[in-house]
């Protein structure tokens, strides 16, 4: 058996993994990551691209707006493209709620120095004429960006790499013990065990048995957000456009095809890392594009597919030191929008292991907020997952 040491291990090689492990190379931290298939090949690899500003949780904004101006120098940083291209963020409003929710919002975000346009529907449609008749107005964030996400993982590893850091794949961590004395044994399904004086729980949604075992049990659940792409079609849209209420949202791609999305998050199955989404998702989609965007009601679609996502009731990850366990951090669920706030995600972790601390606030996120009332809005979360999945999760 080989023993390796090293300051840092970092079960899990999605986008947290390989952003932090990136984040500690760079200040010659010596760093181990362990990916049981190949780096990005979960959620960081399926995702849909949205690197969104607006309507986020403003408890996410401040690490929000860190990522965004990382994204903003992402391909000088690690040295290649991830086709990142910052189009802006549409988010048509389609009743008088959704006008309100689109006022309050821009309104919230300006203290945090977030800009966001409010647009009447005139002014929505001279922009973006291929908006249907049911729009009522808009908000338009200038700085909201998407990036190619199957490239973005290989991107950070190859960088990481580069500067010193080892990343194992299709390797399986079967076992983690505390080692007498501090730090952590890290034991694999290889011929590898890795010991480290700090270790990231980075395995997205497989990560909460990892904290339970630490005294750390929180109410994570994994589900899919569905995803479809059409056949490639003459480009036409430039910025995402995303309903208010996240029924649908879509954005075309620099070849033409054009990736859709909408709530209800489907079931999926995170032992065997199966999933499947359902026809009638495809045909709910079409019917809700053809009201917001009725030119693109005969688009063919040619492609579906979702990813195995953690999420938590109150809709924040779980990022922070272990309240039970020194040397040990937690970077999970990180709720459908982890792609934006990863690259800062590494950094603070980075901060977090090498100067004790960090400027920016993530005590939202501490993993010891649960109890069983932490449930943001029932009536949200039964908009935006399958029936069946809340019926299993959620405290009654
Ligand atoms: C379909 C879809 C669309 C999305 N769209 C967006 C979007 O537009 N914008 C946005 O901001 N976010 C989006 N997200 C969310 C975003 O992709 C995730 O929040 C983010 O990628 C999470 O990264 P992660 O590294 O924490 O998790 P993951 O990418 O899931 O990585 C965790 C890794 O841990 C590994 N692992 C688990 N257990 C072990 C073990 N025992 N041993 C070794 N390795 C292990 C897994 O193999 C996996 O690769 C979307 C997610 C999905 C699924």
């Amino acid at each position: 058996m080989t023993t390796r040491t090293s300051e840092v291990c970092i079960i899990g090689g999605g986008l947290t993994g390989c952003s932090t492990a990136y984040a500690l190379a760079r200040r010659k931290c010596p760093v181990v990551v362990l990916e049981r298939g190949f780096v990005g090949s979960q959620s960081s690899g399926a995702n849909f691209g949205n690197l969104r500003l607006q309507f986020r949780n403003l408890k996410q904004l401040p690490l929000a707006l860190r990522a965004q101006r990382m994204w903003e120098e992402i391909e000088r940083e690690l040295g290649e493209s991830v086709e990142f291209a910052q189009t802006g963020h549409v988010m048509p409003a389609v009743s008088a709620d959704h006008l309100r929710q689109i006022d309050e919002h821009a309104a919230a975000c300006k203290p945090y120095g977030l800009e966001v346009e409010v647009l009447d529907r005139a002014e929505t449609l001279r922009r973006w004429p291929f908006l249907g008749d049911i729009v009522l107005g808009s908000s338009f964030s200038p700085r909201d960006a998407t990036v190619n996400s199957r490239l973005v993982c290989p991107a950070y590893a190859r960088a990481a790499r580069r500067l010193g850091a080892e990343i194992v794949e299709q390797i399986t961590v079967t076992g983690v013990e505390r080692i007498a004395g501090g730090g952590f044994r890290i034991r694999t399904d290889r011929d590898l065990v890795v010991e480290c004086a700090h270790l990231v729980n980075a395995a997205g949604a497989w990560a909460g048995p990892l904290a339970a075992q630490f005294g750390e049990t929180v109410p994570d659940f994994a589900a899919g957000p569905v995803q479809m792409v059409t056949e490639p079609v003459p480009r036409f849209v430039w910025p995402v456009i995303h309903a208010v209420d996240g029924g649908i949202l879509f954005r075309q791609t620099a070849r033409g095809n054009i990736l859709i999305a909408g709530h209800p998050r489907v079931p999926v199955d995170a032992e065997s890392r199966r999933t499947r989404v359902p026809p009638s998702k495809a045909t709910m989609n079409m019917a809700r594009l053809a009201l917001i965007a009725p030119c693109m009601k005969h688009h063919n679609i040619i492609r579906a597919w979702t990813g195995i996502e953690g999420y938590l009731p109150d809709m924040l990850p779980v990022f922070g030191p272990s309240r039970t366990t020194e040397g040990l951090l937690h970077a999970f669920a990180f709720c459908g929008h982890g792609l934006q706030i990863g690259p800062a995600v590494g950094a603070v972790l980075a901060e977090l292991i090498l100067d004790g601390g960090t400027q920016t606030p993530i005590a939202p996120f501490a993993i010891d907020r649960f109890d069983d009332a932490t449930v943001a809005d029932k009536a949200k979360l039964k908009h935006e997952f399958d029936a069946e999945i809340l019926e299993r999760k959620l405290p009654r």
